[in-house]
């Protein structure tokens, strides 16, 4: 009897565990229709669906326009359900800002329901280099979540640094402005509405990560390209919406840090030790989420990249 009543008191945590169990993505109204969904800032887990980024719903009244989509078959899945939340219509469009896996390996899922992707040509071109990889990388985390991702590309990308985009009413423009995270990274500006979807130019809350893929100094002039829009909303691609402030103290103020310190080493070829030693602490970014893994292995890649140019 007694074992029953503790299993009955176990399933019922369990029912009020599904039922409080916050969700993984948070909604965000910008504006009549315009809303970001926020991943956490953590790491990409099975339990995320790799969905540790920010990702953007447009209504319009042919269809959905997605703002990226998703490290996975999945993730997509996820993202529709979302989305169709919000605007009950299914995805008509979407738009890629980028070349990270969560950016854009749930294409194939929305193209296979006969939505566009949309993308610059320098945007694929990058997508077609690394999508077999980012897979493979991904294997180990999102396990069968990954059935049916196959990397899919625009299927007419838009030649140039931007396109400027009327769809059933909206206006959006997608702008290049120097690689940055990964290259051919791009913004989605809506001039209207003066909201900016930065993708993976823009990180607030948590440590931004310089990979062997991402290059700080061109990296920092889009960043500064992105801020001179004078955004009055900003959608980065991690972390909270936040203000030009923000953006400016938690992802321009540090790569410009990371960029001159270890460009001064570099070209005093004083070693990589030298750089990491006297760039490490960082006071002004100690708050930030990940500080710990990342900021050594920032340090490190971006004097590397600055040292193999001298
Ligand atoms: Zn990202």
């Amino acid at each position: 009897m007694k074992k029953n009543v503790l299993a009955l008191f176990g399933a019922l945590l369990l029912c009020a565990q599904a039922v409080w169990a916050e969700p993984i993505l948070k909604v965000e109204k910008l504006a009549d229709g315009i809303f970001a969904l926020i991943g956490p800032t953590g790491g990409r887990l099975y339990e995320n669906y790799g969905l540790n980024a920010n990702f953007g719903v447009i209504d319009t009244p042919d269809g959905t326009i997605l703002i990226d989509s998703g490290a996975s078959a999945a993730a997509a899945r996820l993202l529709e359900t979302e989305a169709r939340k919000l605007t009950g219509k299914p995805v008509k469009w979407v738009i890629n800002t980028g070349v990270q896996d969560h950016r854009w390996l749930g294409n194939g899922y929305f193209a296979a329901q006969g939505a566009e992707i949309i993308a610059l040509q320098r945007t694929t071109v990058s997508q077609q280099k690394l999508g077999r990889a980012q897979i493979e990388a991904l294997s180990g985390v999102l396990r069968e979540q990954l059935q049916d991702t196959r990397p899919t590309v625009a299927e007419r990308p838009q030649p140039g640094d931007s396109a400027h985009l009327t769809l059933a009413g909206r206006t959006l423009e997608i702008r290049y402005f120097a690689d940055a995270h990964f290259a051919g990274d791009v913004v989605v500006w809506l001039p209207q509405e003066k909201i900016l979807f930065t993708g993976d130019h823009i990180y607030v809350d948590r440590m931004l990560g310089i990979l062997p893929e991402s290059n700080a100094e061109t990296w920092l002039a889009a960043f500064d390209q992105a801020i001179a829009l004078q955004p009055a909303r900003i959608v980065p691609g991690h972390g909270r919406v936040c203000d030009v402030a923000q953006a400016q103290r938690e992802t321009g103020d540090y790569l410009r840090f990371l960029v001159s310190g270890t460009r001064k080493f570099a070209e005093d070829m004083a070693g990589v030790d030298a750089a990491v030693g006297a760039l490490k602490d960082a006071p002004d970014f100690r708050h930030l989420k990940n500080f710990d893994e990342l900021h050594r292995g920032n340090i490190n890649r971006a004097y590397l990249r600055f040292e193999a140019a001298q």
